[in-house]
């Protein structure tokens, strides 16, 4: 049974986290004379530590109520601070499925906590077998699943199994998810308490340099994240760039059909090349490539100033090529039309 105090670190159990003059005296109205700022100034004043008119948006934007939203300085940030509320660093133990987001690994390396990788399947899916005789050998604290997987590009389709098995915190990183026709895992919070579901600014929304990543959770998982955060940790300038693209959404919906689109015309041609040997199914806004030899081509094209990503080391000579803008994947055709 699903036991969230049994499953947090006790210091940060009993962590009585720092009190920011915000915390202290929220409302906005009053004379400020509190947190040793400048009065004078246009930036001259701490965010609110909390995100509220943000968290109030992205709570309309995505159906979800603002205590079940915390907001960190990127995906990474959250990931990050999942390890330090769960994870005790040379103890606990952590699951993943590999190949996969990298900052998983580099995460847990920081952390001191140890890693486990299953490998996916041929087909980049889940090897539910493999999972279940994992989970019954050690003992997890904590199993992360990357769906729209990265570099793999695909939808897992075993997540509610490896759900319903596990009663450590279940994290689904849908970074890509609105790239996808598949349902997010945003509806199933309520179901499972264990559930902690990331996405990102970074991708579809186009602010990648705003650094927002979002988790959703229970409200009891968000208020642990939030003692461990560090107290401001979205600026001011950051919220109001991402409340003011929330408000541009048709902007984004109009770029995510023209990535779309894009990404099935570059498929189709890529498809053409002799060197092309599978091109995998991809519910993201790249394509992992297999190819005959991924190093000649990488190297090839970084000699052109086109820059895609190897992953030869993590999947057998296979490259990953994120959608570029019309004239950009013109350029990238145009150039292998050269090498070949
Ligand atoms: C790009 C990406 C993220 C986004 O990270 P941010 O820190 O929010 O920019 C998260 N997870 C995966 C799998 C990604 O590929």
């Amino acid at each position: 049974m699903f036991n969230l105090q049994k499953l947090v670190r006790p210091n940060i159990l009993k962590l009585s986290p720092y009190s920011s003059a915000r915390d202290e005296y929220s409302q906005s109205e009053g004379i400020f004379l509190d947190a040793n700022e400048n009065p004078f100034g246009e930036l001259n004043r701490y965010p609110d530590p909390y995100q509220n008119e943000l968290k109030s948006k992205i709570s309309k934007l995505k159906n979800v109520a603002s205590e079940n939203i915390f907001l960190g300085n990127g995906s990474d940030e959250v990931i990050d601070l999942i390890y330090r509320v769960f994870c005790e660093p040379k103890t606990d133990k952590i699951l993943t499925f590999k190949p996969t987001y990298g900052m998983y690994k580099v995460a847990a390396e920081i952390n001191d906590v140890e890693l486990f990788e299953i490998d996916l399947d041929k087909n980049f899916q889940i090897d539910f077998k493999e999972y279940k005789k994992a989970i019954k050998k050690y003992n997890f604290k904590v199993v992360i699943a990357c769906s729209p997987n990265n570099p793999s590009g695909n939808i897992f389709n075993e997540i509610d199994k490896i759900l319903s098995i596990f009663d450590g915190i279940v994290v689904v990183d849908e970074a890509y998810i609105d790239f996808s026709e598949t349902k997010s895992f945003l509806e199933k919070l309520e179901k499972y308490p264990n559930l902690i579901v990331t996405q990102t600014f970074s991708k579809a929304w186009a602010m990648a340099g705003a650094r927002l990543g979002m988790a959703f959770a229970s409200k009891e998982i968000v208020n642990l994240l939030n003692k461990v955060k560090p107290p401001y940790n979205i600026s001011t300038l950051n919220q109001n760039a991402i409340i003011d693209k929330i408000y541009k959404i048709e902007e984004f919906e109009n770029q995510k059909v023209k990535i779309l689109e894009q990404k099935s015309i570059l498929k189709n041609e890529l498809q053409k090349f002799d060197f092309v040997e599978k091109i995998f199914p991809s519910n993201a806004n790249f394509l992992l490539v297999k190819v005959k030899d991924a190093d000649f081509i990488y190297n090839t094209l970084i000699d052109k100033k086109i820059i895609i990503r190897n992953r030869h080391f993590v999947a057998e000579n296979c490259v990953r090529i994120t959608v570029g803008t019309p004239e950009e994947n013109k350029k990238l055709l145009n150039a292998l039309n050269e090498i070949y």
